[in-house]
């Protein structure tokens, strides 16, 4: 049928959406292309499950501020700092756990206030927790060293801010240096769009030395302003518990463990739950300061032992009336996501249709893998293959190379290259059987070179071979 669209495809190309509606047409049938999230929401209300319902009353929620700036800038130091400021000596629990998020409380207006930090420093883990749909932020706190000014990653950070309408809070760090210039940061920001209170805008700056712990309580009450100023955080307190998985790992003496921040409802030891495809009973709950708690309310981080397997940060989780309901949900994404991934497998193209692909006039990239028996070599064939003259709609990189046999870590390289074709060449040297196995059940292409010229030849004639012609 395919053919008769005038569409010359094999079993196992991925074909655009456009051309699967279109065939469908063709066989009378209409098809709807659902993106993973809202198969997601299908499989969920099968159960009888709205994560966006928003029933039950909502009670205030502390806010959950993540930590970011440039390299160096005293992020890690600033984390530490505020978590200090909460331990009272000789305070029962005592030992520090790294759960992926802490909670400190800070007295304000004769109240007492929580506030929730994801303990990972840097937008890497913000990002890629916003990149699956998880966006547990609701205050920036932009570390900016006085001694450095603004840098290119403070910049990224604040966009990455922007970009999630967070509030942002920027905290002046090292102002212990004698060559601290804390205005200058100020007056740098203003560029940015951060304007300083003081000079008449809405976005608090506060002074602060992470190493010697000066200015945290200021830096606490200024996120606590801004929360009340911008932001008005509410969730469900009763009900089922919903939330994010922030780390995951498995322990050797209890198995999987997940560090989980709760953003509605609250979760309770005994509770079932599924965070991705893991699912279990909650079996103990743990704090920041390594105490067992029993219960878990909005933006309290916890870690949870029970699942069956290691959720990955930033999967939803929930908790459901019984055990039977959220077994039955994981295996599912289970089953969905491994379909998935084969279909991935079967996507990846080989350097034989890259031709085809860019014979079509598409954009294709791609990227490879050198491995070669001597230093020498390997450099020599990159630098050929970088230089090749390349028309505009090819990319093409080198990801990796190495001296030595090709092994079964440059196939998973190559398997995981987001690029179209992620190829891998042998330079006088092979791979094992069982890499050989493994790149043919990830549909990775390994090519075999004696002689540079023939590379570059074959590599050449991919890309510029069959290149459609321009009139
Ligand atoms: P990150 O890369 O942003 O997490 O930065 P770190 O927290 O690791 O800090 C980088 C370096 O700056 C470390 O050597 C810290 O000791 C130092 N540092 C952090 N905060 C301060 C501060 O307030 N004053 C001074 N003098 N040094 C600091």
């Amino acid at each position: 049928e395919m053919f008769t669209l005038g569409e010359m495809v094999t079993a196992t190309q991925s074909c655009p959406d456009e051309l699967l509606e279109l065939l469908g047409e063709h066989l009378n049938y209409t098809v709807k292309v659902v993106s993973p999230e809202e198969e997601d929401k299908k499989l969920l209300a099968q159960f009888g499950i709205d994560l966006e319902e928003n029933e039950g009353e909502q009670e205030s929620r502390p806010p959950v501020v993540t930590v970011m700036g440039h390299v160096d800038h005293g992020k890690t130091k600033l984390l530490d700092a505020i978590r200090h400021t909460n331990i009272v000596d000789g305070e029962a629990g005592g030992i520090t756990q790294h759960i992926g998020a802490y909670q400190v409380h800070v007295e304000h207006a004769g109240t007492d206030r929580a506030v929730t930090f994801i303990d990972t420093p840097g937008h890497e883990a913000f990002t890629a927790m916003r990149a699956r749909g998880a966006n547990v932020t609701d205050i920036v706190v932009l570390v900016v060293a006085a001694n450095d000014g603004v840098m290119p990653q403070t910049i990224e950070a604040l966009n990455h801010a922007k970009a999630a309408g967070a509030p942002v809070v920027v905290a002046v760090n090292k102002t212990d240096l004698p060559e601290a210039n804390p205005d200058k940061v100020r007056q740098q920001l203003t560029e940015y769009g951060l304007v300083a209170e003081e000079y008449g805008g809405e976005t608090m700056f506060v002074n602060v030395a992470a190493k010697p712990r000066i200015g945290i309580d200021n830096l606490l009450e200024a996120i606590i302003l801004t929360n009340d100023a911008a932001l008005d955080l509410k969730a469900p307190v009763k009900g089922n518990a919903q939330g994010v998985a922030i780390e995951a790992h498995l322990d050797r003496g209890r198995g999987p463990v997940a560090s989980v921040l709760v953003q509605k409802g609250t979760l309770r030891v005994g509770d079932s739950i599924v965070a991705g495809g893991a699912h279990g009973r909650v079996r103990a709950m743990l704090d920041e300061s390594g105490n067992r708690i029993k219960e878990a309310t909005p933006s309290r981080p916890v870690q949870v032992q029970g699942l069956t397997a290691v959720p990955s940060a930033g999967d939803v989780f929930l908790a459901a009336d019984d055990d039977r309901t959220v077994r039955q949900i994981a295996e599912q994404r289970q089953a969905r996501r491994r379909a998935a991934q084969q279909a991935a497998r079967a996507g990846r193209t080989t350097l034989e249709n890259f031709m085809d692909k860019i014979a079509e006039g598409k954009r294709a990239n791609l990227s490879l893998i050198i491995k070669g028996d001597g230093a020498g070599s390997v450099e020599a064939l990159e630098e050929a293959l970088t230089g090749l003259e390349i028309p505009d709609e090819v990319q093409l990189r080198v990801i990796h190379r190495g001296v030595g046999a090709i092994t079964e870590n440059d196939v998973n390289l190559a398997s995981a290259s987001s690029d179209d074709t992620a190829t891998i060449i042998g330079f006088n040297v092979r791979a094992e059987g069982r890499v050989r196995d493994l790149a043919e059940r990830e549909n990775v292409d390994i090519r075999y070179y004696t002689v540079i010229y023939r590379a570059i030849e074959e590599i050449e004639a991919a890309i510029k071979g069959m290149l459609k012609p321009e009139y």
